[in-house]
């Protein structure tokens, strides 16, 4: 492919570092790599882009099915808890909280379940009307249209988000005017650098651009800290979970839950390495 013709051109953390191939292969050519600081892109085209990114317009958008709403919501719940521990609010203080790119909702279901208020903005229209129906405050717009007035929120949450942009800055100096100061924001994406890409490097689902509606960045927990660092945060507290050797439709299903067994063994190791394949990342304004 032309070099002309691709979405990402330059390193989305803003190195001014070359793109060198990997040993990553996917249908529209290998993953290239950050010669600076590590982060994988894909060579997708603009137009196939455009595409998968309608994928999550819809009423359903990203809502989690009914069998994976209980994980959900004690994910979500992990995460209020830290948010409010790390700036040193109890139960009873009142906590703003705005969750970019928050679909029809599901977040900010979880949040306001959990005592705060939670609101939402989301540029996919069908899915921000759909959680407009549900009575949730988001606006349908892209964060940087919305205009909040400066140090609005306590924290801001980004999950699943990231992966999808180009110039990923532009959207964490926003998030950072719109933070009270020392305010927090979370951020949740794969693991580039994790053990699930070395067993399976392009096989692995979260590298299919068209699967979830348009994966073409993909950070490390190194290159999402120089991320932090170029837009005005700390990365103050890091995690990562979970392992995985095969996707459902590779292997035959005796195959495939034995091969489950194993990666739930290996997510405990993973998780005090930092090499599971879900990050998530608690950043301070400074
Ligand atoms: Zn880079």
């Amino acid at each position: 492919m032309s070099v002309g013709s691709r979405f990402i051109r330059r390193c989305p953390v803003g190195c001014d570092g070359e793109l060198r191939e990997t040993t990553v292969s996917l249908p529209e050519g290998c993953l290239l790599s950050c010669s600076s600081c590590g982060q994988l892109v894909s060579q997708i085209d603009e137009s196939r882009y455009e595409t998968a990114l309608t994928q999550f317009n819809s009423w359903q958008g990203t809502l989690p099915p009914q069998s994976a709403q209980r994980r959900h919501n004690q994910r979500a719940a992990r995460i209020f808890k830290r948010i409010r521990l790390m700036l040193g609010f109890d139960e009873r203080r009142s906590l703003r909280l705005l969750d970019v790119g928050c679909s029809t909702g599901a977040l900010i279901m979880s949040a306001l379940r959990n005592g705060i208020e939670a609101e939402g903005v989301e540029p996919a229209e069908v899915a921000a009307r759909s959680a407009q129906a549900a009575g949730l405050n988001v606006r349908s717009s892209m964060l940087t249209d919305a205009a909040y007035p400066a140090e609005s929120f306590h924290a801001v949450t980004l999950m699943e988000v990231i992966e999808h942009l180009r110039d990923p800055g532009d959207l964490l100096r926003e998030i950072r005017r719109i933070l009270v100061p020392g305010g927090l924001l979370v951020v949740g994406t794969g693991n580039a650098a994790s053990w699930t890409v070395d067993l399976m490097g392009g096989r692995w689902d979260y590298f299919q651009v068209e699967r979830y509606g348009g994966h073409v960045s993909f950070f490390t927990p190194h290159s999402l800290g120089c991320l932090a660092a170029r837009c005005g945060f700390q990365l103050e507290y890091l995690e990562t979970k979970r392992v995985r050797f095969a996707e459902s439709h590779q292997a035959s299903p005796v195959i495939y839950r034995a091969l489950k067994v194993l990666a739930e063994v290996c997510s405990i190791p993973a998780s005090f390495m930092d090499k599971g394949h879900d990050m998530l990342a608690f950043m301070k304004k400074v």
